[in-house]
């Protein structure tokens, strides 16, 4: 089972949707260093899904292009207005996108988040509240 979750730009320019399956439903805690530069925050939250699992609804992207932890581009895609990202497409996955969860509607009642990722950059006072963390990407 599958459902659609709507999001939104801080500044309403631009809107998309996303097709997440029930075990997709949950955030991905990341501590790197480009999450902390992107976000202001101590970490970003975010989800795996198939690129035509992502549609835009309304305005545009703008794009940019960094090299991730592992030396592989990342392109990623943000509301040239405001800034917001709903995601962004590490080369490495494919087809797979990262899709910034925190920016989709009702995933503030989301349970407990499955994983946190880039512990190796996480903040020494930032408690673990995934149940699982990895040093560096999953899997790491
Ligand atoms: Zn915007
Ligand atoms: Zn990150």
């Amino acid at each position: 089972m599958s459902d659609t979750f709507k999001g939104h730009c801080h500044c309403g320019a631009v809107e998309w949707q996303v097709e997440l399956p029930s075990d997709s439903q949950s955030h991905i805690l990341c501590h790197c260093d480009a999450c902390k530069l992107q976000s202001g925050g101590e970490y970003t939250l975010n989800q795996l899904a198939p690129k035509d699992a992502f549609k835009l609804t309304k305005g545009n992207l703008k794009t940019y292009t960094y090299k991730g932890d592992s030396g592989n581009s990342v392109d990623c895609f943000f509301c040239e207005n405001c800034s917001s990202s709903p995601y962004h497409h590490q080369h490495v996955l494919g087809d797979k996108i990262v899709v910034r969860t925190g920016l989709l509607e009702g995933s503030k009642s989301w349970g407990q988040p499955v994983l946190e990722i880039f512990g190796k950059d996480k903040l020494s006072w930032q408690p673990q509240t995934a149940k699982d963390i990895a040093p560096g990407p999953p899997g790491s």
